[in-house]
Order: structure tokens, then C-alpha cells, then sequence
């Protein structure tokens, strides 16, 4: 079995201090809880960005504060930037995070419901951000909320513009979208192409179990505050614990855990892009955002 790519998803969207007082929101505190989950065992970091009033933003400066600094603290770890909706419906907007060259950018390849939405990512959005996926060739992690998300994704590999091996981020659980069951996790795992890799997120009460699910599995972990805010026995979580829980579960079936290092080989990212993002020759940002299409 490959070793465990631990994702932390640390502040995401929709998640206040007041529903959880660990919520990191600053770059300070991002950075801050990067360096403890790192700590803890887990290599690949999910960032969302939130404004001064700590409302979700898709700025490129405020983007590009919060990696510089993560950079400061944890140089090796991967950061993969959110290109979610519920922060802005303008496309550029949502694509600007992936100009920016992480080394991993989310990509929805389809629309669902969510808590009081309609997550939107209509056919010509998915094309769009997938151009740009493959003329930054930032690494996407394909969010997967439905098992037609895989069919687009392969759809886009036909098309030239997604290059595999693919990473897919199996997301279960959340209200009006696939349960976080362990038949739907079996399913959606035997329904990506052998060479890809996987991780699983199951949203709530789900996220611990679906994780152990995933460890035995030999795929691989997402957890954080993004996607549940309390620990099994209904204390509020941290990042940090989350990321505990899962790393003494791998230690009791036997997994090993994945250094960033490894968890690049493991992605077959590049590990000269390693720092791309914050590279002056390579990124002369925060840029200003491109005219639409
Ligand atoms: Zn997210």
C-alpha cells in the first residue's frame, strides 16, 4: 500500500469562530495551524482564502499572503488553493487561484446541491477551468460529489486538456449529495482508472469513519474544520487533533504516513515546481485579475 497523503482542509467557506473558536482565518493563523498538522503527519494543505471581515475571498493578494505565509513556517508542505464557488461566481475570479501556480488547485467537475445552493459548474465553466489546468499545469485535485463528476473528468482526459495520472477527492456526506456510506466509497474508488489516486473527505459525522475507511482501503485522507467541526466524541476539533485521530488510526492498521516528499511522488507532481507559486521568475503576482471571457 502506498503511504498516507494526510489533506488538510483548514478553514474552507462556511465554517465562523463562533461555530468553532480553532478556526483559523488570518494568514497568521493558517500558517500557524499548516505548522502544527504538519507536525502531526499530514503533508497537502486545502486553502481557502477569507477577507477582513472574514468573509470568503478569491483575491490573488490575499491568496498569495496566506501562502507566503504558510512558506515561512512550513517550506515543504503542498498547497493546493480552493477554486470553490461559494466565494465568488465570476470565472476568472474562481480561475485566478490556479494562475497563481500552486502546486494543486481544486476543480468540481460538475453541479450538485449543497446546504441552500446549487454548487454551480456548468459545462462551459468546467472546459474553461480545465484550460486552464492544462496552461498552467497546475496539478487539480477532481472534487468528486457524484459519481457523474468522475464521467466529466475522464471526458476532459479524452479532450487533451486533463493530463492523467488524475487525482480524485471522493467528498460524501454533505446534505444533498451522495451519503458517506462505505458501498459509496467502494463504488466511486473502483470507478476511476487503476493508475489514479484517490482520497476520501466525508463531511460531519462521517469524516473520521469514512477516513478509517480510506486507511484500510489504500487511499488516501482529508479532514479539517472546513469539512466537520467536532472530534467523535462531540468535543469541538482543531486541524491539529483531526489530524492526530487519523495518524493513530494509520498507526494501529499499519500505514505508514507520507512525507510531502513523498506525497509529491505519490501525486507525481513536479518537485521542481515545489515553490513555483512564490518564485518571482515564475510569478511575478499578486496579478491583477484577466478580462473575462
Ligand atoms: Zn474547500
Amino acid at each position: 500500500m502506498q503511504k498516507l497523503i494526510i489533506t488538510v482542509a483548514l478553514t474552507g467557506n462556511v465554517p465562523t469562530r463562533e461555530l468553532n473558536a480553532n478556526l483559523p482565518v488570518t494568514p497568521e493563523e493558517i500558517a500557524k495551524d499548516v505548522s502544527r498538522c504538519a507536525n502531526a503527519g499530514a503533508s497537502l494543505f486545502h486553502v481557502h482564502a477569507r477577507d477582513i471581515l472574514e468573509k470568503p475571498t478569491l483575491s490573488p493578494s490575499v491568496f498569495m499572503d496566506i501562502v507566503q505565509h504558510i512558506k515561512a513556517v512550513s517550506a515543504d508542505v503542498i498547497v493546493q488553493l480552493s477554486t470553490g464557488g461559494r466565494a465568488g461566481k465570476n470565472w476568472e475570479d474562481r480561475a485566478n487561484p490556479v494562475k497563481l501556480l500552486p502546486e494543486m488547485g481544486s476543480f468540481t467537475t460538475g453541479s450538485n446541491n449543497l446546504p441552500g445552493m446549487i454548487y454551480e459548474n456548468s459545462p462551459q465553466f468546467i472546459d474553461f477551468l480545465a484550460t486552464v489546468y492544462h496552461q498552467t499545469q497546475v496539478k487539480p485535485e477532481i472534487e468528486v460529489f457524484e459519481t457523474g463528476m468522475i464521467s466529466n473528468a475522464l471526458f476532459l482526459q479524452k479532450k487533451g486538456l486533463l493530463i492523467p495520472p488524475l487525482h480524485f477527492n471522493f467528498v460524501l456526506g454533505a446534505p444533498g449529495s451522495m451519503s458517506g456510506s462505505a458501498r459509496n466509497l467502494v463504488f466511486l474508488s473502483d470507478s476511476i482508472p487503476p493508475e489514479s489516486t484517490w482520497t476520501a473527505t466525508g463531511i460531519g459525522k462521517t469524516e473520521i469513519p469514512l477516513a478509517a475507511m480510506a486507511i484500510a482501503m489504500g487511499g488516501h485522507v482529508r479532514v479539517g474544520l472546513e469539512d466537520n467541526l467536532f472530534m467523535p466524541d462531540g468535543q469541538p476539533a482543531s486541524n491539529a487533533r483531526l489530524v492526530e485521530k487519523v495518524t493513530a488510526i494509520a498507526r494501529e492498521i499499519g500505514r505508514e504516513i507520507a512525507s510531502p516528499d513523498e506525497a509529491r511522488a505519490i501525486l507525481s507532481l513536479n518537485p521542481a515546481w515545489k515553490n513555483r507559486i512564490i518564485d518571482p521568475r515564475e510569478n511575478p503576482i499578486p496579478s491583477p485579475a484577466p478580462s473575462s471571457p
